[in-house]
């Protein structure tokens, strides 16, 4: 996985509007697993990318239906609360950029989340358009800064060449932050097994 790219080749969120399973759920972001060990309860959580619900393996497909969803919004209702807005993600890159990078003054013009799966973030310097994935909300502030330092040096330096290299390498704790992004995706690797997993989990 690249860790970005500076020129959009896909509409943003285009991967997940195709073939969605459930009302406002894509396939690929949310795993049911069925356990047999579960028998009344069901339970959901976020894990890498995607969201895992788990259930009874004897619950119907019109309950799961009807129940998967409801799990799905808890969660996302959780994420929401501890979610940085887009306009506080916006005043961190200003931050940012005053406390590593005074000499680039270029601001973004527009700075939002989006689900975005292969990247963790894009600039596109024609507009000066930031996304940042939302695989990011409720990571760890150093993660999130580091990515947004690394799209705001590209309103300036559109490469990842030297001078792009110079810049970025001024952010304080570079090497924590990279390992917190490789671990996740690693995870993120497990979980796209979901197969593997449900066998895993059900034996
Ligand atoms: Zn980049």
């Amino acid at each position: 996985m690249s860790f970005d790219s500076f020129r959009d080749d896909l509409p943003d969120g285009a991967d997940l509007d195709a073939d969605a399973t459930l009302p406002g759920i894509s396939e690929g972001e949310i795993v049911v697993i069925r356990s047999t060990r579960r028998k009344k309860n069901i339970s959901a959580y976020r894990a890498g990318g995607r969201i895992v619900v788990s259930i009874p393996a004897r619950m119907s497909k019109a309950d799961e239906r009807a129940m998967v969803p409801e799990m799905v919004a808890k969660i996302r209702a959780q994420e929401a609360a501890i979610t940085m807005s887009e306009s506080a993600l916006a005043q961190r890159i200003d931050e940012l950029l005053l406390e590593l990078a005074p000499e680039i003054t270029i601001r973004p013009s527009d700075v939002a989340w989006r689900a975005m799966r292969e990247r963790w973030g894009s600039c596109t310097s024609v507009d000066r358009t930031i996304r940042i994935s939302d695989r990011l909300k409720g990571a760890p502030s150093h993660a999130l800064d580091y990515v947004l330092f690394h799209e705001a040096i590209h309103l300036h330096i559109s490469d990842h060449g030297e001078g792009f290299k110079a810049i970025l390498a001024r952010f304080p704790t570079a090497d924590v932050a990279s390992a917190y992004l490789d671990g996740y995706e690693a995870a993120e690797t497990a979980l796209a097994l979901p197969e593997a997993l449900k066998k895993l989990l059900n034996k």
